[in-house]
């Protein structure tokens, strides 16, 4: 009646990278953040080894409109029009209209962002069903509730399933392949704040979720502790760049530092060839001009 499965979408080939969630209750079905185009045949695959289809969906939740998140979503409806996708206000004029969404993107990959993510296809307005946080979507007999989790993304919503307690939290609870014990931060820029990412931490305790569903990958088992560790791993990660920036002479050189700082603390937690695994699902060097657009904001504010 109820399930709740962990669909691999396999970005650039790679298992544990990027999932979607395909949500069942009484034949209604739902899936959280379909991932970039590049990965849709994938996910239809995936779908068929369940006995699904894309047409037998009623819902795409997006947790927030990042490519590897919800890029699929304006092929899905062009296939299945019937199809309602949920999403974030300040998301939401940027999966009607692209442009600036892929402009943007286009600035962080310059050189294969059409490998890396495929087409975006807009999103027909008619299907959108816009978001602030609060609201109560209905699937089959299970209940979801919305909260409105800022941090990485200003566009950033966690939804949070009433039958098995699981919170699907997008990135707001960074990177951690499922069965792994390292939970690493994802901040590109540009608009990562960790006050409010203080504040969605609260959120999604204050609901005591059983479980956490990662994007980046699967299920975690103990969202205090691990919530707990990533909160105080996103503010080392923070005083780190903020030092980094004080000593390096260029921005090249501040971002060498990171990444080999970064690297090694991974490595003293994973083996070699998981280290890389993270470091490109999370898009390192991402990561560091994130936190150091966030360094130089808050240094400005305090002068
Ligand atoms: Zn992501």
């Amino acid at each position: 009646m109820h399930k709740i499965i962990t669909l691999d979408d396999h970005w650039m080939g790679r298992p544990r990278s990027i999932g979607t969630a395909l949500l069942e209750s009484h034949g209604h079905r739902a899936i959280v953040d379909p991932g970039p185009g590049s990965t849709l045949d994938t996910l239809r695959k995936e779908l068929g080894a369940q006995g699904v289809s894309v047409n037998d969906l009623e819902a795409v939740l997006l947790t927030h409109i990042h490519l590897d998140h919800a890029g699929s979503s304006g092929a899905l409806v062009r296939e299945n029009p019937r199809l309602t996708v949920y999403v974030h206000k300040l998301g939401a004029p940027h999966m009607i209209d692209p442009s600036k969404l892929l402009a943007s993107a286009a600035r962080l990959w310059p050189d294969n962002l059409e490998q890396l993510f495929g087409e975006a296809l807009p999103v027909p307005e008619s299907n959108l069903r816009i978001l602030e946080g609060g609201e109560t979507i209905t699937l089959g007999s299970r209940k979801i509730e919305v909260a409105y989790t800022p941090g990485h993304a200003s566009h950033h919503i966690s939804y949070f399933e009433n039958v098995e307690g699981v919170a699907f939290v997008g990135d707001t609870t960074g990177i951690r392949i499922e069965g792994h014990p390292y939970v690493m931060p994802a901040t590109p820029p540009p608009d990562i704040d960790l006050r409010l990412w203080d504040a969605s931490f609260a959120a999604i305790l204050e609901r005591k979720p059983k479980r956490l569903f990662l994007t980046h990958f699967g299920f975690s088992e103990n969202p205090v502790a691990h919530i707990a560790e990533f909160r105080e791993r996103l503010r080392r990660w923070m005083e780190t760049t903020e030092k980094i920036l004080e000593t390096a002479k260029s921005d090249q050189e501040a971002m060498d530092s990171f990444m080999a700082t970064m690297r090694a603390e991974i490595g003293e937690h994973l083996p070699a060839k998981e280290v890389e695994q993270y470091v490109a699902t999370a898009g390192l060097n991402l990561s560091f001009l994130g936190l150091a657009r966030h360094a130089r904001k808050r240094a400005q504010a305090a002068s």
